[in-house]
């Protein structure tokens, strides 16, 4: 009953398909336009897709990256589809996982899978569980228990329908009224008093040694807490777990100190004094930033290959072709291509395709980028290149292109700016949870302090349990790196705080005030981490921007997430724009890349963002410690990429 089922990989190559019995016509073309107009709009809502006479039902596969589609024809109504394409999908995954976790294309071209067999004993259980569901023919009146009752029957039946409707009303308002108690009970407690927190203020010398060797002793001979009472707990909002990433071996750093997400960690902190867990100063990082590292060790060269000789570009010196690293990775596919000819467009469409497939596998822009690719490689003189080094040198130039800022973006000569005005500088951190807000925002204040400036953190994620904390713990050991004493007397970092449950717009505005009359130089927002389409909570993000207008709004996204940041930031640049109240809404005006160490050579995420929207990456964060900041370094993104 089906006319075909098809597997393949989102480059586009077909790994297994199946053509019903007596189905002649091709399944080429309904495919076709189901990837065209659904699969690359990203439109895959429904999965499913009608196209002339065929229905079309499909399904991705993000983890291996596959898309499974069924095709049959639209007059038949076929239960059983969905759960049928499910357990192929399952069944395909278990058995070629080895194969398809290897997921270059080029593999995946070279393995053959014979799937026949278990699709069909899968199709057949389909089959039979479906016409085991069939719907059971219609009763007839006399049948039917209606034809069984008696009006008078029929009275009493509602009467107490009734009864029970009513206590079931009754129950449902009392469940209501409890709820509504609950609320009041749940709701979080609020801080009426504002504290300009600042390490242990108000307590003499004493007291503060007693504080912390009471702390010591808890933390380290208390025996688990006893379970006192049995009363239910009080429902806390929910905690974000606890993130530990592993670092890849590229950076070679241990994951230690920033992680303050466990309040414990913040407020327990007994090495208050040590800079980091390991007792390790962070080196200082005045001036601007050291660009991010990639392994770009072959940058530059640009390598032709002719009469089997191979030679570098820029590089006199000749290299092996084994160490030809230009044509490793994706270039390698490229390698049949060499040869001194004019380049016409059709020559370049399938290396172009080849090069789609290599960007979507590195999650960067799909299509559009290769078009502007097209676009750019038309203007090298094909005739002395072979196409492999002028696609490469097209792209390389395309790529870094789009990641230089369109804007200038240089945030101390603002600060200083700033200062002239005699206002402070304001940034803005947005994005959604988990993507290192906090931690980035403690890296730039200690970047931003080691270039001699003042630090407000303004604490407006007064949603999440523990955010303050944790800000608070960064503001201590950023003032134990640099004291007080060093500064005049006057501590480089402050955290503007006022609890949970309140208004983060009118915080963030309190905060400046204060920041304006106490004469810091920054005022950094924190805000509390919330999901693209959630609109009431866009919505009072766009509140805090407009009332608030900070210099710059930033938004923080983990490369480590791919296309998956792209759609964020696109989604937050568009609802801050919906919700805005202005004719003229404030948009983000650049990008924080955070956890660039996890990535290998994923790096396409970040061509994407620049790409798309245009914002430039700020800063770059590789890691955990307050060190591991870095500002974009285009062309060692790029080489990355390229090499991937
Ligand atoms: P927020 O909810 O957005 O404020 O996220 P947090 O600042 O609490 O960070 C979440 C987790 O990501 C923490 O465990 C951080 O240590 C970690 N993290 C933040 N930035 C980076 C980074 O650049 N690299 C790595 N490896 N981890 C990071």
């Amino acid at each position: 009953m089906l006319d075909f089922f098809t597997i393949f990989s989102k480059g586009g190559i077909v790994l297994w398909c199946f053509q019903g019995a007596g189905v002649t016509e091709s399944f080429t073309g309904p495919v076709n336009a189901l990837i065209r107009s659904v699969i690359l709009q990203e439109r895959s809502g429904n999965n499913s897709y009608t196209h002339e006479a065929l229905s079309l039902k499909y399904k991705l596969d993000n983890e291996f990256e596959l898309i499974f589609v069924v095709g049959f024809q639209k007059i038949l109504t076929l239960t059983y589809v969905d759960k049928f394409i499910d357990d192929v999908q399952l069944h395909f995954r278990d058995r070629y996982k080895n194969e398809l976790e290897q997921k270059g294309s080029l593999k995946l071209l070279n393995n053959s899978f014979e799937f026949g067999n278990e699709f069909k004993m899968l199709l057949r259980e389909a089959e039979a569980s479906g016409k085991a569901k069939s719907p059971a023919p219609m009763r007839s009146f006399k049948e039917s228990e209606k034809s069984q009752k008696t009006v008078k029957s029929m009275i009493e039946t509602k009467g107490g329908d009734k009864g029970k409707e009513q206590s079931g009303k009754k129950n449902k308002n009392t469940k209501k009224d409890e709820a509504a108690k609950g609320d009041q009970v749940k709701a979080p407690p609020t801080v009426q008093k504002v504290t300009v927190e600042n390490g242990n203020q108000g307590l003499t010398a004493d007291e503060i040694m007693l504080k912390k060797r009471e702390e010591f002793f808890r933390k380290h001979m208390a025996a688990p807490p006893e379970k006192t009472s049995k009363s239910p707990k009080p429902q806390k909002p929910r905690e974000k777990p606890r993130r530990v990433w592993d670092i890849s071996g590229k950076s070679g750093k241990s994951t230690k100190t920033l992680d303050y997400s466990d309040s414990r960690n913040g407020e327990d902190s007994t090495n208050e004094g040590e800079p980091n867990q390991d007792g390790t100063l962070p080196e200082s990082m005045p001036g601007e930033l050291l660009p991010v590292e990639c392994d770009s060790s072959d940058e530059d060269d640009i390598v032709e290959e002719e009469d089997g000789e191979v030679a570098v570009v820029g590089n006199t010196s000749s290299i092996s072709s084994k160490k030809a690293g230009g044509f490793g990775g994706m270039f390698g596919m490229l390698k049949g291509l060499v040869g001194s000819k004019n380049l016409t467009q059709a020559d370049m469409e399938p290396v172009l395709d080849k090069m789609r497939d290599h960007l979507i596998g590195t999650s960067s822009a799909k299509g559009s980028i290769c078009d502007f690719i097209l676009g750019e490689a038309e203007m090298y003189t094909f005739t002395a290149l072979s196409v492999a080094s002028t696609v490469k040198q097209a792209l390389q130039d395309s790529l870094v292109q789009i990641l230089q800022p369109k804007r200038r973006v240089d945030i101390l000569r603002d600060v200083m700016d700033a200062q002239i005005q005699r206002r402070p500088f304001v940034i803005t951190f947005c994005g959604v949870n988990g993507v290192g807000k906090s931690t980035n925002l403690a890296k730039i204040s200690f970047w931003l302090i080691e270039n001699g400036f003042t630090v407000l953190i303004a604490a407006c994620d007064t949603f999440r349990a523990g955010a303050v904390e944790q800000l608070r713990t960064h503001q201590r050991r950023l003032n134990s790196l640099h004291p007080p004493e060093k500064h005049g007397g006057r501590p480089v970092v402050q955290l503007y705080e006022k609890g949970y449950g309140k208004d983060a717009a009118g915080i963030a505005m309190e905060a400046i005030a204060y920041a304006r009359n106490q004469s810091f130089d920054v005022v950094l927002v924190d805000t509390a981490g919330r999901m693209q389409d959630n609109a009431p909570l866009m919505t009072a993000l766009a509140k805090l921007i407009a009332v608030n207008m900070p210099d710059l709004v930033l938004f923080v996204g983990e490369a480590l997430v791919g296309n998956e940041a792209v759609d964020q930031l696109v989604k937050f640049n568009q609802a801050l724009a919906d919700h805005s109240m202005s004719d003229k809404p404030r948009l983000i005006d650049g990008i924080v890349l955070t956890k660039f160490d996890t990535i290998d050579d994923k790096v396409g995420a970040a061509i994407s963002m620049t790409y798309i929207t245009g914002q430039p990456i700020v800063f770059v964060g590789t890691g955990q410690t307050y060190n591991d900041l870095r500002s974009l370094n285009a062309r060692a993104v790029v080489s990355a990429l390229m090499k991937a």
